[in-house]
């Protein structure tokens, strides 16, 4: 767990020295990518005052969730959906998440919206990033940006949902310059949502590998697994 500990701080670090060196005040919030990784490095984590979880696959988050909150390890846990979200899991992801991140569909938008009501966390809106397509090879997931902006406007009228912002994940590159290309999109959709709605405040952008390029680009929520948790098995 020492290993844990070294990580963690590490990637504080890190995040500090970007801040530092972009002349930032706010440090970005750390979200810790527990997907592939145990319990117990969890509750390890938020005895050093991680509260901020990711997790990308929905049984496997609500395994976790639950024996977390069996153990009471710490009932103030915030954890975010950050994977792709099929139509068939909304209901599940609307009910045991705070956050989610990935939402690159109206579809998925308008059913998050509709499962919140019904869900356990009755009373607090579910916290909603759109995910903004970075990078013109068929990646998966995301939105164009006309869609995120369509997005954005109907959100305004669902009830059970809070539009906080942008998330993005671009194609892996190790230079600091074609990662900071890719990041400017997502920030200058970011600046035009703050500009039309009051409730955003959100750009989640950053791993391990790019992290510094992200709070260079203006990330408030970094994303961080493996410089945490080491590699996934
Ligand atoms: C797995 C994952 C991460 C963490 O990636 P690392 O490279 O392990 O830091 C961040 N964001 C998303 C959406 C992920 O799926």
């Amino acid at each position: 767990m020492n290993e844990l500990l070294k990580n963690h701080r590490q990637v504080i670090s890190r995040i500090k020295a970007a801040c530092t060196r972009n002349g930032r005040a706010v440090m970005p919030l750390l979200l810790a990518v527990s997907k592939k990784h145990k319990v117990d490095k969890i509750k390890y984590l938020t005895g050093i005052g991680q509260r901020d979880f990711g997790e990308s696959y929905v049984q496997e988050a609500i395994k976790k969730i639950i024996e977390l909150e069996q153990l009471s390890v710490d009932s103030s846990l915030i954890w975010h959906f950050i994977g792709p979200i099929q139509s068939n899991k909304a209901k599940q992801i609307a009910t045991y998440f705070s956050w989610v991140h990935s939402v690159d569909r109206l579809k998925i938008l308008g059913m998050l919206d509709q499962y919140r009501q019904s869900g356990m966390n009755i009373g607090a809106p579910l916290n909603v990033l759109l995910q903004l397509k970075i990078g013109d090879e068929a990646s998966k997931s995301g939105a164009s940006r006309e869609e995120v902006l369509n997005m954005a406007a109907a959100s305004q009228k669902m009830k059970n949902l809070m539009l906080r912002g942008v998330m993005c994940i671009p194609p892996r590159s190790t230079d600091f310059v074609v990662q900071s290309t890719y990041f400017r999109q997502a920030k200058d959709l970011y600046d035009e949502l703050v500009k039309r709605y009051s409730s955003v405040d959100t750009l989640s952008m950053g791993m391990s590998n790019d992290l510094e390029a992200a709070i260079y680009s203006g990330s408030t929520m970094v994303r961080v697994g493996t410089d945490i948790f080491g590699v996934r098995g």
